[in-house]
């Protein structure tokens, strides 16, 4: 199998260079071909020999995403892109307009297997983890498409970014290194299930990453019933795991809470999520649940939703509701890949 030059940290193409009889620097000029200006072949790397470019293209594979469908949100702006990966399977991903710049949102697998009953994407289990360069495609595709800079990442599509670790970091690495885009690791945001060791490691690895959890539910008792990952890792190690990091990086934390009628709404909520937001000095982002037809669950109205909002800030809780974006557009994880391959 060739190997995937664009997963490749520069150091490693100028020692394959290197080793092909080549001049280190030809390594810094492909390293800019691929993460600067956003090539999709080596035919188009013009300042190499015709002779260099056969070579690379007989050694190597060059990873590009196409976009088999996009849907744009007439509410908000907000687009939904689903790609095809070289070897068929499909992946999602959305780009959301703010006034501060784009931010685009990409998965780190295909499917998942966290189990998370309100949630598509994990419906079908896991096909595989993505490469470092299939989640770097997800925005380079989307730039090339839409000829606009992104400002901001976070890894909240398909999938789970801590059951997928060394691709993650290296994908961070190759994202956030001074070559390529060079986004600042703090316009990054990963978002986990709370897998408590990963957390704990993603912690010591010295990065300025945002780190969100999806906590959903502040019994273990509750959440076990909406997050399996719950039976292994309990809530109590998953906030310690968060306050390490927290310490750590000196970033604060945010935790997500989607809100489900009659499920995770009530007083005790209130009370508990104001406990959990006090310990970590966490912000807590709450998301009226989006219906998934195969889940049988439903978002607050309304009006319940600002009022749990208004009683957590009674309690001087940092909180925010979620823009609803793109809820025409298929908006929750994994709805839009499944409502394709479902035809
Ligand atoms: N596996 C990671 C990232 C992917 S999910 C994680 O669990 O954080 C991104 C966020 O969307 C998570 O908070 C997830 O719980 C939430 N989510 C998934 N399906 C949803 C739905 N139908 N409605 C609202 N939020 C949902």
């Amino acid at each position: 199998m060739k190997t995937d030059i664009k997963s490749l940290t520069m150091a490693e193409i100028k020692q394959t260079l290197t080793k092909m009889g080549e001049k280190p620097f030809r390594g810094e000029q492909i390293y800019g071909w691929l993460h600067e200006k956003l090539a999709v072949s080596f035919g188009e790397m013009s300042n190499l020999s015709g002779d260099l470019r056969s070579r690379l293209e007989d050694r190597f594979a060059l990873p590009v995403l196409s976009a088999v469908q996009v849907q744009k949100s007439r509410l908000d702006g907000t687009e939904k892109y689903l790609f095809r990966l070289p070897d068929g399977h499909l992946t999602e991903s959305v780009r959301m307009r703010y006034h501060h710049g784009n931010s685009v949102c990409i998965s780190s697998q295909v499917g998942c297997r966290m189990g998370c009953r309100f949630c598509a994407s994990t419906l079908d289990g896991l096909e595989r983890g993505l490469a470092p360069s299939e989640m770097l495609e997800q925005i380079y595709a989307i730039t090339r498409l839409t000829g606009e800079r992104v400002s901001n990442v976070v890894v909240m599509g398909m999938g789970e970014p801590l059951d997928n670790y060394d691709n993650l970091l290296r994908f961070l690495s190759l994202l956030t290194g001074e070559k390529g885009l060079h986004m600042s690791q703090r316009n990054v945001t990963i978002s986990t299930c709370g897998i408590a060791p990963g957390i704990r490691r993603l912690a010591d690895e010295g990065l300025q990453i945002t780190l969100a959890l999806s906590l959903h539910a502040v019994t273990d008792e509750k959440r076990k019933r909406l997050m399996p990952i719950t039976e292994k890792y309990p809530l109590e190690e998953v906030l310690s795991a968060c306050a390490y990091y927290g310490e750590r990086t000196g970033r604060r934390i945010t935790c997500e809470y989607s809100l489900i009628a009659g499920v995770n709404d009530g007083d005790a909520d209130v009370a508990g999520l104001a406990a959990i937001a006090g310990r970590l000095h966490c912000h807590i982002n709450l998301i009226p649940v989006n219906p998934v037809t195969e889940r049988g669950f439903a978002a607050p109205g309304r009006g319940h939703v600002q009022d749990f909002k208004s009683r957590l800030e009674k309690r001087r809780v940092n909180v925010t509701v979620r823009r609803e974006m793109g809820r025409d557009i298929d908006g929750a994880c994994g709805q839009l890949r499944r409502r394709y391959e479902n035809g």
